[in-house]
């Protein structure tokens, strides 16, 4: 297969979700191939995102089950203490061991792995480290990086990079932002006893969910934390003699703490790569175009994963999408491409959300409200019913059309991250509100809901 006029069949740039599975899936059709990654293989899922953070957030399940539901269970527990520095050391462990086998199973499909940053030279040529190596084919997967806002002191306040460098627990967090990352770290440090504040500057977190998620989440946080402040837009941050920092917001109110956490979003790293040699064009935020076959406006330049426009900043999603360009370069088939409809995705907040499809809004937008039919279920999660700290548990079933097609399925409860998986396979096909109803429900679950309602 190899073209002698380059080095390599393919170069990834980026050894993140996308550029490790795009790299891996060509090398397994024989193409030779390289990855360059500056930092750690893996990239922001298995270093600085999903990884560290669902260790954390099972950490925090973990402390949910002491501290709210272990006595009425009948346990009568002496706990000494919580031990920060110990979750973190054997959470480093353990991406220590995937980073293990990321090295190997590379090393098995011969992929070259190249450390170090990369930079165009021209469309088939990158540099790193004053070494240049060429390419017939080249995807950049660099990712993304973490937006600070633009306001007097915002250098004092830390990202979620920094949240993962945390070494002991702190006692009082403020954190800003209104998205997954915000809301996940929020529930994690709270639930896990430190002081937690979550600013919004709007009137909830996760707007752009279902309304009833967001009730639901919001309800959760009042009887549980963390402490939520809306409408709160972030206009300075200081520090005091003490060490401490204080946020000032907009509306004239304040909030002193230890750590302040910045989780309003990402930006691409397009800036860093010089990208304009090469003719590849982005958006006016940076964010690559391509089309459908993740192929930009310069032929044999690709892009994959949160860098690209109009993504969807999941690590599935990224790796789906480097491994069908693969398929489609390098194991001859032209019709390979990633479907972005219907992307199941999981908010590991407390307690969990799943979500699949259109919310309500959206819903009734897109085939108007008398095609539009709802179906609600709402419990107390068994796990907590015979507790003192009984939580709820929701779930809305969206159905479209005559038929009833199932266009969009929420949940908020205990376990719903474990529970919309296979939902997702029943609405790629084409799922009716009959098909839901036809199946045998799995009793004691909270699932059965979804089959389950009328
Ligand atoms: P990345 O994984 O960011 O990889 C890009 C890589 O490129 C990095 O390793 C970087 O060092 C490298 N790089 C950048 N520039 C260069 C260069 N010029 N030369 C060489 N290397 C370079 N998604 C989920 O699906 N589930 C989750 O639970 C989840 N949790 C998250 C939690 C947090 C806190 C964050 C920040 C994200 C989370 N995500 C989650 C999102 C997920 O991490 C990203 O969507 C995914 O990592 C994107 O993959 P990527 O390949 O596009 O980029
Ligand atoms: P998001 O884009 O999800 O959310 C950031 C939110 O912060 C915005 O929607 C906005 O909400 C608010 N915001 C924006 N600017 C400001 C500002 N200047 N001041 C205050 N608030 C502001 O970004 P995240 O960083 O949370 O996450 C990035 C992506 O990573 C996610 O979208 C998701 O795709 C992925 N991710 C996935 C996870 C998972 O799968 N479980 C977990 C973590 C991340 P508003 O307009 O309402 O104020």
């Amino acid at each position: 297969m190899s073209d002698k006029q380059f080095d390599f069949d393919y170069i990834c740039i980026g050894g993140g979700s996308g550029g490790i599975a795009s790299a891996n899936r060509a090398s397994i059709y024989g193409a030779k191939v390289a990855i360059i990654e500056a930092k750690d293989l893996g990239g922001t899922c298995v270093n600085v995102g999903c990884v560290p953070k669902k260790v954390m957030w099972h950490g925090a399940q973990v402390a949910e089950a002491i501290n709210l539901y272990s006595e009425d269970y009948g346990f009568d527990l002496d706990v000494k203490g919580f031990n920060w520095a110990k979750m973190v050391e054997n959470r480093q462990a353990y991406i220590g061991r995937i980073h293990e086998s990321y090295d190997r199973v590379l090393g098995n499909n011969k992929v070259e792995v190249i450390k170090g940053f990369a930079t165009f030279v021209d469309k088939n040529t990158v540099e790193v480290d004053g070494k240049h190596y060429t390419a017939k084919h080249i995807t950049i997967a660099t990712g993304g990086r973490p937006t600070i806002p633009n306001v007097p002191g915002a250098e004092l306040g830390i990202d979620s990079n920094g949240f993962f460098d945390i070494v002991e627990q702190p006692k009082r967090v403020a954190i800003v932002g209104a998205g997954y990352i915000a809301v996940e770290i929020a529930g994690v440090l709270s639930a896990l006893g430190t002081e937690t504040h979550l600013f919004v500057r709007k009137e909830s977190p996760l707007r752009s969910f279902d309304p009833l998620i967001v009730e639901t989440l919001v309800e959760v946080m009042a009887e549980e934390g963390p402490t939520l402040h809306t409408h709160s837009t972030p206009k300075e941050v200081t520090k005091e003699d003490d060490g401490s920092i204080t946020l000032h917001l907009e509306n004239g109110q304040s909030q002193n703490v230890d750590t302040l956490i910045w989780a309003i979003g990402r930006h691409p790293t397009t800036d860093q790569i010089n990208l304009a040699v090469t003719g590849v064009e982005t958006n006016d935020a940076g964010y690559i175009k391509v089309d459908e076959y993740q192929e930009t406006n310069i032929p044999g330049i690709y892009c994959v994963g949160d860098i690209m426009e109009n993504g969807v900043e999941l690590t599935p999603v990224a790796v789906k999408a480097g491994r069908q360009l693969s398929e489609r370069l390098f194991n001859n088939k032209p019709e390979a491409k990633m479907d972005y409809d219907l992307i199941p995705t999981v908010v590991f907040s407390h307690p969990p959300i799943g979500t699949i499809g259109l919310t309500e809004p959206e819903a009734i937008a897109q085939y108007g409200e008398k095609n539009v039919k709802v179906y609600q279920s709402g419990f107390t999660a068994m796990y907590t019913a015979i507790t003192q700290h009984r939580q709820p548990c929701k779930m809305k079933l969206i159905c479209a059309g005559e038929n009833e097609v199932v266009v969009g399925l929420h949940g908020i409860g205990f376990a719903v991250d474990e529970m919309i998986q296979g939902f997702s396979i029943a609405m790629k096909m084409g799922a009716t509100k009959a098909d839901f109803d036809s199946v045998v429900a799995i009793h004691p679950t909270g699932s059965e809901e979804f089959v389950t309602m009328r």
